[in-house]
């Protein structure tokens, strides 16, 4: 037997979102969780996102009105994700929606203020069940001043890099400000916030950062013990059930029994090269493309995977097309969406609706020879958007210089210069553009769909997705799959629970996140969906253990 340094009723590896939330619901349950996290500041990848959380019917679109159901998520998950087997079951379906909208009001009486993303799209809005409206909330801007000595100890999020205090929903806009009344005044809205808050002194959070900051203020006045630098490194079993963990913290090993459970919300393993070779078959995964955060490196999957674990979907990520890093920070990822861009493969030719979803166009990347991918645009393109800082029309000169983006006077030196053969990139963009002048995509239906719109330059006629490529100079740069974490992983239930090789619960142990195979499948249905995933598998891991909590006092009550 253990002799144990320190004891939780439930442990929980990580504080990305599943982690956090799994906590504040295994609190109010009664129950004593502690978070330990490896990284000196909390949040994960998480905290590093939009904060978009997608879920049906949830309470926020109900409260606006909205209309939806329960009955229309069911339909858009089987329509959308198909059968993928036992990490998207019919009982695991049901328990995301059912948990999804509990977790939400949950969240709501613990004080995080969430809103509706008005507008965004679910990623597949024709298909059954899918919403046009959207189902996407996201949070409201927080002062991290609130979180007292904490407010230095969450994650950096998205807003920080571009220095503005925008909403994920606005961000759409904000790369459009010089192209329509209402982006502008979106932009111009983010901009005051900005500065009402320096005025005020205030350390304005959006995105995911709000999100974990939220959830953080809600564990301290719960008082919940969050430990940073704490390093899982093993599961440890008594008596044929997880009952606790061993950790590496300060230099020292430390043993923390779980008296009702373990929970890994660890995150995926985007970082751990040799794991995604493993995993990957001869998918060309590199690990540097990842955009998960540090600590996704794998080894608590792989803890719970030498336990005897079962794993499924392991060659999944949502995936996130992304131009060379050297490039530095720049919207040439989304531009794909926007009119007079396409994405061709190493033949020269278009191989799927560029605007449709990250994770779609990524997966359309590995099938069709585009790894890398070459974003073809136009003049015209260049000096319509913005590609970088904050004025449209900039591209800098040394990227020119540097080769990262090629540069030609026409297609058929820029096509010499990419190694595609001239005549074939010529008549796939004379191909494009007449369908494109008349504002449709006879080849793959881009700009047919409100999710392509709602990414679209809302300043552009007929279609705010497409246009042609007709100014000359041309311009080319590779784009890669990249990841924003993995998404395969250990099969759980319905309850979170985690299944091993025998088809049997592994008792004491649960997990939720990227370190599982998502209920999602390998398709990604809505702007917040992973989030979701793992926020309400954690909420679910935690309800269950204080469920089964309850019923043993109640059993003991009756022995006794
Ligand atoms: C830039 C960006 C934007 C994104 N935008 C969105 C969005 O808007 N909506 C959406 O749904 N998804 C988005 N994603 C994806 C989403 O953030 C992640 O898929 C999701 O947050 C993963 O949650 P998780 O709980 O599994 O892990 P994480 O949030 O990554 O948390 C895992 C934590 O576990 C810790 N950990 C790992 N190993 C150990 C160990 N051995 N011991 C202790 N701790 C450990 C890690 O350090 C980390 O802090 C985005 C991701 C990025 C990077």
């Amino acid at each position: 037997m253990a002799t144990w340094d320190h004891s939780a009723d439930l442990v929980i590896v990580g504080s990305g979102g599943g982690a956090l939330v799994a906590a504040l619901a295994a609190a109010e349950a009664g129950l004593r969780p502690l978070v330990v996290e490896k990284q000196p500041l909390v949040g994960g990848s998480t905290a590093m996102s939009g904060g978009v959380v997608w879920l049906p019917n949830n309470p926020v679109m109900r409260a606006d009105g909205v209309a939806d159901s329960h009955e229309a998520g069911l339909a858009y998950l089987a329509d959308a994700v198909g059968d993928v087997g036992p990490a998207s079951s019919p009982q695991r379906r049901e328990a995301f929606l059912t948990a999804g909208s509990q977790m939400v009001s949950f969240l709501q009486r613990e004080g995080v203020q969430l809103i509706r993303c008005p507008g965004y799209s679910d990623y597949y809005p024709n298909h059954q069940g899918g919403n046009a409206e959207g189902r996407s909330i996201e949070p409201v801007p927080f002062d991290a001043r609130k979180l007292g000595e904490w407010h230095d100890k969450i994650m950096p999020g998205m807003a920080r890099y571009i220095g503005l205090a925008v909403k994920t929903n606005e961000m759409r806009s904000l790369q459009y400000y010089n192209r329509a009344p209402k982006p502008f005044v979106i932009a111009g809205r983010a901009w005051l916030r900005t500065q009402v808050a320096r005025l005020r002194g205030q350390e304005l959070l959006t995105n995911g950062a709000s999100l974990i900051a939220q959830v953080v203020a809600a564990l301290l006045r719960r008082d919940v013990p969050i430990w940073t630098g704490a390093a899982f490194e093993e599961l440890i079993m008594e008596d044929g059930r997880v009952a606790g963990v061993g950790l590496k913290q300060g230099g020292g090993r430390v043993l923390v029994e779980a008296r009702r459970g373990v929970l890994l919300a660890a995150g995926g393993f985007g970082h751990n090269a040799e794991m995604r070779r493993k995993y990957s078959g001869e998918q060309p995964n590199e690990a540097q493309w990842s955009m998960a955060n540090p600590g996704e490196t794998g080894e608590t999957l792989d803890a719970a995977i030498r336990l005897g674990a079962k794993t499924d979907l392991m060659d999944e990520a949502w995936w996130l097309p992304s131009p060379a890093r050297v490039l530095g920070m720049n919207t040439l990822g989304q531009a794909r969406q926007r009119p007079g861009a396409i994405l061709v493969n190493a033949g020269g030719e278009r191989f799927c609706n560029e605007a449709n979803s990250y994770v779609e166009v990524g997966k359309a990347m590995y099938a069709h020879n585009a790894v890398p991918a070459w974003l073809i645009f136009d003049d015209a393109n260049r000096r319509r958007y913005v590609h970088t800082g904050r004025r449209p029309g900039r591209l800098p000169q040394e990227w020119i210089d540097s080769g990262g983006v090629k540069k030609a006077d026409t297609l058929a030196d820029l096509a010499r210069q990419i190694g595609v053969e001239a005549a074939r990139l010529e008549a796939t963009v004379e191909r494009f553009n007449a369908g494109a002048r008349r504002g449709v995509d006879p080849d793959f239906g881009r700009g047919q769909s409100a999710y392509n719109q709602c990414l679209g330059d809302p300043g552009y006629k007929p279609n705010a997705a497409l246009g042609p490529l007709d100014r000359p100079p041309y311009y080319a740069t590779e784009i890669f799959p990249a990841d924003v974490g993995t998404c395969g992983g250990l099969l759980t239930n319905e309850h979170a629970q985690v299944i091993n090789e025998g088809g049997d619960i592994i008792p004491g142990l649960y997990a939720t996140g990227n370190i599982t195979a998502t209920v999602l499948g390998r398709t990604y249905l809505g702007a917040g969906a992973s989030i979701a995933n793992t926020m309400v598998f954690g909420y679910v891991a935690a309800r269950h253990v204080a469920g089964q909590a309850a019923a043993q006092s109640g059993s003991q009550a009756e022995v006794a």
